[in-house]
């Protein structure tokens, strides 16, 4: 089970509702939640939340509000008849590096641990606010997280 996801699929709204966020928030760091569903090789990312109202942004992180991200995945859920759920989070970094961080490594770590978590091998999409290019790495136990293979989704 786990190491066999080597794809991420992002859809186009969840790359739209990003640089959205992006957008919206400058010189820090924004991020969110990532909802979707593992099927075969891929992990399907089909939406993407902002930070939430208690987010605390940071230059060079941010804390995403739980409580909003759950609601957001709760009803990702709802809407979709229970095919997606929660599957990582997402974070825009203010450099060309989408390389990730040894924070967002245990940033993965606990939120792979946690008992309510849908995944234990969540995802992290980093996105680079200077070249608008994305980076997408998976964590399945291992000592650093592994790199996937990134398309995106018309539809
Ligand atoms: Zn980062």
């Amino acid at each position: 089970m786990v190491g066999k996801f080597a794809r991420a699929v992002i859809a186009k709204e969840a790359l739209v509702q990003i640089r959205q966020e992006i957008r919206a928030v400058r010189l820090k760091e924004t991020g969110g939640a990532l909802v979707g569903y593992f099927a075969g090789d891929a992990v399907y990312v089909t939406a993407a939340s902002g930070p939430g109202p208690k987010a605390v942004r940071r230059m060079f992180s941010v804390e995403i509000d739980g409580a909003f991200a759950k609601e957001f995945c709760d009803a990702e859920s709802t809407k979709s008849g229970g095919l997606v759920d929660y599957v990582g989070d997402w974070h825009c970094h203010p450099c060309v590096s989408t390389k990730p961080s040894g924070p967002d490594y245990k940033a993965m770590k606990v939120m792979s641990g946690f008992a309510g978590s849908t995944t234990r091998t969540p995802i992290t999409l980093i996105y680079s606010r200077l070249t608008s290019r994305f980076s997408v790495y998976l964590f399945d136990g291992g000592s650093q997280l592994r790199p996937l293979k990134t398309a995106r989704q018309k539809t």
